[in-house]
């Protein structure tokens, strides 16, 4: 971990809970409590109704591929070992969209609609990373 060299998130306390969650191996959304909607990032009011009242809620950690690139180029020294890498945006069981990188498949193995589950990285004591990989189906 202490080599890390990629810029780390700095949480803030909008999106605690969620940097919480991820490091206990919780994938966290907020969830309306009037209509039942997720949504990601975070936000005050339910993206759907505007209700106030909403919960931290898991979701399941599964989606799949809504879009993808693949970077050739390195953009921050922290990156250099691992071009090309994916960046995807992933669409999750359960409605939000992130976005996050595709590990253990080759960027040129993509598809777009490919089933994928979280993969939990801890880069620091305070940081885990929700990345995602491929599951079969
Ligand atoms: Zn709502």
């Amino acid at each position: 971990m202490s080599d890390y060299k990629k810029p780390i998130p700095v949480p803030s306390l909008e999106s605690q809970p969620y940097w919480d969650g991820l490091r206990e191996h919780k994938l966290l959304m907020p969830r309306c409590d009037a209509c039942g909607h997720y949504w990601f990032p975070p936000s005050l009011l339910c993206r759907h109704c505007s209700s106030a009242k909403w919960s931290w809620t898991a979701t399941s950690g599964r989606g799949r591929i809504f879009s993808y690139v693949v970077y050739h180029r390195v953009y921050h020294p922290g990156f250099a070992d691992e071009v090309p890498y994916a960046v995807a945006v992933i669409e999750l069981e359960e409605g939000p969209r992130m976005i996050s990188n595709v590990i253990g498949i080759a960027p040129d193995k993509l598809v777009c609609d490919m089933k994928v589950e979280i993969a939990y990285h801890a880069i620091s004591p305070t940081v885990t990373l929700p990345k995602f990989k491929p599951v079969a189906g």
